[in-house]
């Protein structure tokens, strides 16, 4: 059988239409934006439109969105840039507890830089503790940074609530929102969620890779880390990947005016599976808090460790993660699963199968019945 793609929280290919549109600035428009000939003015206003599109798609103003290398990079200069910015009396930096490795190791850097790191609570649910938001929330709090949706289960963080608690006890601090996974499956908006900063990619929306955006609200500085000519209003020197930027912003777009369509796929294709995790003995999804998104599935299944029936199901063709993709490379348990109560024998079993609109929900079906035929097979051989 053909394979069915669903490792999309991983990465996802890119839609003909970004292709598309990046192909002339893979081309012919090979133009610096900063030159002043035609080609420099080509490419300078293909930059600036994409920056219209994300500062429409984000909720933040064209100028205060800011083009890095990806949701990594964009989080460290959110983090990073915004702690340094602050620091002064403020010394404290609060995390949340399932964290991207890339925040977490920001806050690592942070640490050596002498900030005090702090993780976030999260309450019997796995829903976000407010009550310990609050006792530590105060004026000598630099920054507060909370995914918007976790890469590994799809939780859904409350960070406008986060936002006004922390305006109130903590004014003045900086309150950065990856928001890597949200984008694209949730409206995702800087000036409604009432943060400062927040982190979106390109791979996770059908764009390319190694181009992500930092937004920032109206009047929030962060210190740059590079340093170079003016580019991104000196906040992220370098020449412009106009590609890439085109990319994203064809990619974002997309995201816009399918928004609709893409929640209600993910909750069709999230019921398929969930029909099928009832024909295998003991299986389950991970849902930790109040809310996860659709589109990020997370499934306890008992028996083999999830690596193990990862590998059978790839052999049927259907591709999925046994724990997110930046984990892959360290087989350590995951630390978001176990802040999120999950024993380590649960942790290793736990599969997760991530969707796209654009994988049609009949090769869903397919998958979750080569699921369930590959559960069953393993459940024999082990009995
Ligand atoms: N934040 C989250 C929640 C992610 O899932 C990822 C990618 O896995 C990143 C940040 C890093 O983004 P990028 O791969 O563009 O560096």
């Amino acid at each position: 059988m053909d394979s069915v793609y669903l490792d999309n929280a991983a990465t996802t290919p890119l839609t003909p239409e970004v292709r598309e549109a990046m192909l002339a600035f893979l081309g012919e428009d090979f133009g610096n934006p900063s030159s002043r000939h035609p080609l420099g003015v080509r490419a300078r206003e293909a930059v600036d439109e994409a920056r219209r599109r994300l500062g429409h798609a984000l909720g933040a103003r064209p100028e205060d969105v800011l083009f890095t290398s990806g949701g990594t990079e964009a989080n460290n200069l959110g983090l990073i840039g915004a702690a340094r910015q602050l620091s002064g009396r403020r010394r404290r930096i609060l995390i949340g507890a399932t964290e991207h490795p890339c925040v977490r190791a920001s806050a690592k850097a942070l640490a050596a830089e002498g900030f005090q790191v702090e993780q976030l609570a999260l309450d019997e649910r796995g829903e976000l503790d407010l009550e310990d938001l609050d006792a530590r929330l105060s004026e000598d709090v630099a920054v507060v940074a909370v995914m918007l949706a976790n890469n590994e289960f799809g939780s859904v963080y409350p960070i406008r609530e986060l936002a006004r608690r922390a305006r109130r006890k903590a004014p003045g601090a900086h309150v950065h929102v990856d928001a890597v996974q949200a984008f694209g499956k949730l409206d995702v908006q800087l000036d409604e969620l009432e943060c400062s900063s927040l982190a979106i990619s390109g791979h996770k929306v059908h764009g390319p890779k190694g181009i992500g955006v930092l937004a920032l609200a109206e009047g929030v500085r962060v210190a740059p880390l590079l340093h170079g000519g003016g580019q991104e209003r000196e906040l992220r020197p370098g020449t412009e990947n106009v590609p890439g930027i085109v990319g994203l912003g064809t990619a974002a777009q997309l995201c816009v005016e399918h928004l609709d369509e893409t929640i209600e796929h993910a909750r069709q294709a999230r019921a398929i599976l969930a029909s099928g995790l009832t024909r295998i003995q003991g299986a389950r999804f991970i849902e930790p808090g109040a809310r996860v998104l659709d589109a990020i599935a997370s499934i306890y299944v008992p028996g083999v460790p999830a690596e193990v029936r990862m590998h059978h199901l790839e052999q049927r063709g259907v591709y999925v993660s046994a724990g997110s993709a930046c984990q892959a490379a360290k087989p350590d348990l995951s630390p978001a699963l176990l802040a999120s109560g999950l024993s380590p024998e649960e942790a290793r079993r736990v599969l997760r199968i991530s969707f796209s609109r654009l994988v049609p929900l009949a090769d869903v079906e397919r998958a979750t019945q080569v699921l369930v035929e590959v559960s069953r097979e393993l459940e024999e051989v082990a009995s």
